[in-house]
């Protein structure tokens, strides 16, 4: 497939071919359909590299509402480093986008920051679990509009003993409409926490 067949809008595309994307990789290919429903849980075993950061961050471009200046999708991932990259990687994808802001959250650099970019009005946020707490703790973020809740690396996240923050996150987005879990392996307790929080996922291994 193209990444025209996929059903993305002509403003990611367009930042699509910018990139010099040509095809999209399979994670790509068999995700973002499924993904733009934005009503399906899905499970994408796939290691990094692979494209998954472009497999959910494309469809959650394209789902998010650019006029609402809430919170609406949140990415949790195990590392500072990977937060970031993601970041970076979504600031390319967005450039056509007008008016849709996302932030960074992570342990390790100054939290006050973080509260000010929040407060100006994000709608993506890409967070490590520790910091998220953190921010829910004191009431400087609200996860009452996330729809879209994406777990990227969550083996790597249990394996750094994050499964509890992984579960208060869960139960402390009421509105969640989907459930999107990316982990290039497949322990029980993924399993075990796929089958509390999640309904029917699509999965999908590459
Ligand atoms: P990821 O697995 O998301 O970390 O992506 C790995 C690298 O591949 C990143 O540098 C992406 O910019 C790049 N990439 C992702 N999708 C494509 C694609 N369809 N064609 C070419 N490069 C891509």
């Amino acid at each position: 497939a193209s990444f025209e067949e996929l059903g993305l809008n002509e403003h990611l595309l367009a930042s699509i071919t910018e990139l010099g994307f040509e095809n999209p990789t399979p994670i790509q290919e068999k995700a973002i359909p499924v993904l733009l429903s934005g009503t399906k849980d899905f499970i994408g075993l796939a290691q990094t590299g692979t494209g998954k950061t472009a497999a959910f961050g494309l469809p959650l471009l394209q789902l998010v509402a650019v006029a609402d200046k809430y919170p609406q999708a949140l990415i949790v991932c195990p590392t500072r480093e990977l937060c970031i990259q993601i970041v970076n990687e979504i600031e390319l994808f967005k450039k056509r986008v007008r008016g849709m802001h996302v932030v960074a959250v992570y342990g390790g650099a100054s939290i006050g920051m973080q509260i000010k970019d929040i407060k100006k009005g994000v709608q993506l946020v890409v967070a490590t679990p520790g910091r998220l707490i953190d921010l829910i703790e004191r009431k400087a973020i609200n996860l009452e509009q996330i729809k879209y809740v994406v777990l990227d690396e969550a083996d790597e996240m249990l394996n750094m003993g994050f499964q509890d923050d992984i579960e208060f996150i869960l139960q402390n987005t009421p509105n969640r409409e989907a459930t999107w879990l990316f982990s290039a392996t497949m322990p029980p307790e993924i399993r075990k926490v796929s089958r509390r929080y999640m309904n029917e996922p699509f999965e999908v291994t590459v």
